[in-house]
């Protein structure tokens, strides 16, 4: 069995026709990241506790010719900022080095009441916090396609283990572009939900206004069989929204001739790499071609998404991390001799430069002074961001743009530039700010062989449309 195409329902087939058991699958992935992750460093941690013992269990139901569940013995990999029973989960950052909760994110849990083994925990930016993957405090991650370049970040470990083959999907987290943009440079697809239509529960936080969990996968299908698994109506997440989630794999096929696509001429200006560009722009043409009406819209406030978000992802960012204080979980300076002393050399021992930035950031963006002139500014900005779709979405279905200005730039090329790194996710933090879903999908490689990606935006809740167009898009490709 080829292990870098398989699909999920590649796994369904092959489990149900007795084929392969989910235990001898678990074990051919484990064979492969063994080899072949020393390279590419995408998992933190392997559960193979946890994963041949769920594997073990879809067998027996197999071999008592039960009722299979609709994700049985497909593996997958989970970002390091979601906790796993048991499995050790550090987001990434040495300040939890050590740190096995003693519950699961509910999206963990969803997957697994599916039938899905967790192979393991997917290296990223240490608390989510970057584009390159750089900033893990274990090991930056390369990405499998040219292993010189990064595979984008923050969820790069969960886009490389994909695009090598290392995992059938995985989850990461997206809060400025961490889903679609890795998923961009390393040619699979991402799949950032709705705010809301997945919990965050169990999600170690950055900016909680703009957290979302969602699914890196190989193709469109995959990603809405694992949205429709872990979508929903959470109790323990206030900010889950309580409504019905649609049957995504039963729409896909629907025409989407008739459908209005706009381009934001702001989308497409400088900046924009010109073979992304051209990969782009064929894209739409493609579509178009399937009988979709393109309409130019216009989304102007789009040249200050940059500062607006990172005021607020700071803002919040400062907040979340303040209970990383060595009293209740993760690193403990030893030999402190205060409390304030304590606090103060756990957190410098443990965060890694871009966080203790971000803190900075934030808590000045927060501090009395200037509270009005950056956080409450960046929000009143955040909400025209938030008008300027609500008007473009009067006119057209959703919104096609190119996911990333560049491909997968070097490892090191941006890490000394804090400020060039962060202009990278110009086309996906907006998505974010206004809290409406985006996915990536890959439209060729440049002369590099770096792979190109394709983002479509949709309405509040309508994933079903943006993923119709994907697997619309993503039909004309293969055949
Ligand atoms: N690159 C962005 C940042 O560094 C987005 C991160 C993310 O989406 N988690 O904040």
């Amino acid at each position: 069995m080829n292990l870098n195409k398989l699909t999920i329902d590649d796994v369904q087939t092959a489990i149900a026709a007795r084929k392969t058991t989910a235990a001898a699958l678990a074990v051919a992935f484990y064979e492969k990241i063994e080899k072949e992750d020393p390279q590419i460093g995408a998992y933190l941690t392997l559960s193979k506790e946890r994963a041949l013992d769920k594997a073990t269990q879809i067998d027996s139901l197999v071999a008592r010719g039960d009722q299979l569940p609709p994700l049985a013995g497909v593996p997958v990999g989970i970002k390091d900022v979601m906790v796993t029973r048991g499995v050790r989960s550090t987001a990434g950052s040495k300040i939890l080095e050590n740190y096995i909760p003693p519950y699961d994110c509910t999206a963990v849990a969803r997957l697994e009441d599916a039938g899905a083994v967790i192979l393991g925990k997917m290296n990223c930016d240490e608390f989510a916090m970057g584009s390159s993957n750089e900033n893990s405090a274990y090991r930056p991650v390369h990405n499998p396609r040219v292993l010189s370049r990064v595979p984008g970040g923050s969820s790069g470990g969960s886009a490389a283990a994909v695009a090598a083959g290392m995992a059938v999907a995985t989850l990461g987290s997206d809060t400025g572009g961490s889903i679609r943009q890795p998923a961009s440079f390393c040619g699979v697809v991402g799949l950032m939900p709705t705010y809301g239509r997945i919990s965050r529960y169990g999600l170690i936080a950055f900016a909680s206004s703009l957290d979302h969990i969602g699914p890196l996968t190989r193709n469109v299908k995959d990603a809405a069989t694992l949205l429709r698994t872990i979508a929903g109506r959470d109790p323990m997440d206030a900010t889950s929204a309580d409504l019905p989630v649609p049957d995504y794999v039963a729409e896909l096929n629907m025409p989407v001739n008739g459908l209005r696509l706009g381009v934001a001429k702001e989308y497409f200006e400088q900046g924009l790499d010109s073979e992304v560009k051209a990969k782009v722009e064929s894209a739409i043409q493609e579509l178009a071609k399937q009988g979709c009406e393109i309409v130019p819209v216009s989304l102007p406030h789009t040249q200050y998404a940059i500062p607006t978000y990172y005021l607020v992802a700071t803002a919040e960012a400062s907040a979340n991390l303040a209970r990383f204080d060595g009293v209740r979980y993760g690193h403990r300076a030893s030999n402190a001799g205060s409390l304030p002393e304590m606090y103060e050399r756990s957190r410098d021992e443990g965060f890694g430069p871009e966080v203790k930035r971000r803190i900075m950031l934030g808590t000045y963006a927060l501090s009395a002074g200037y509270y009005d002139a950056y956080y409450l500014k960046a929000q009143r900005v955040r909400t025209l961001l938030t008008r300027d779709f609500e008007d473009a979405f009067q006119k057209v279905d959703a919104i096609v743009t190119p996911t990333s200005p560049t491909t997968a730039f070097r490892l090191g090329e941006k890490i000394d530039d804090p400020v060039a790194m962060y202009l990278a996710d110009i086309y996906t933090v907006t998505a974010d700010l206004a809290g409406i879903p985006g996915i990536s999908i890959p439209c060729g490689v440049t002369k590099e062989n770096l792979p190109v990606g394709f983002q479509i935006l949709g309405k509040h809740f309508d994933e079903a449309t943006i993923l119709r167009v994907a697997h619309s898009y993503e039909k004309s490709q293969s055949s």
